[in-house]
């Protein structure tokens, strides 16, 4: 019967795969995981599609670092928490410009602790200003529709 491959491609495609299935040129493969049943398999792209909304809100809100001097809606490059996977996005994206994000001023050109001492901040501290936003605009689209938020 073979197994079945959860496979997300650089130009945002998420397709599922036979084991036997010859990799076609979807370009660059992101991650990949492997599953015995196709159901398994279904449950995870749902999840890596949840992924993909969530990470393109998270653009829109622009770079983490520039909003905090008063700069919304700058453009972002993707930047995922040290540790967590393409499968486990929730709480751990942020987007950062260039330069706060590979720049000699940015996250990972200044390093974890020379980032704090330059800013004051931290990654935890930007991540959790994005998902405050996220959960902000959740409260205000359920509020809209007259729904309470959580029921
Ligand atoms: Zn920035
Ligand atoms: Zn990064």
């Amino acid at each position: 019967m073979g197994y079945y491959i959860v496979r997300k491609f650089r130009t945002g495609q998420l397709t599922i795969m036979t084991g036997t299935e010859v990799k076609a040129d979807e370009g660059i493969e992101l991650a990949s995981e492997e599953f015995k049943s196709k159901k398994k398999a279904l449950i995870v792209l749902a999840e890596m599609q949840a992924e993909e909304q969530y990470v393109a809100r998270v653009s829109e809100l622009g770079c983490a670092v520039c909003r905090r001097m008063g700069y919304p809606g700058t453009p972002v490059e993707i930047h995922y928490r040290e540790g967590s996977s393409h499968f486990d996005f929730l709480g751990n994206v942020l987007g950062l410009c260039p330069e706060h994000h590979r720049g000699a001023t940015g996250l990972h050109g200044l390093g974890k602790r020379g980032f704090k001492r330059n800013w004051g901040y931290d990654e935890d501290d930007l991540l959790a200003d994005t998902q405050r936003l996220l959960d902000e605009q959740d409260v205000a689209r359920h509020q809209h529709q007259g729904k309470i938020p959580g029921k």
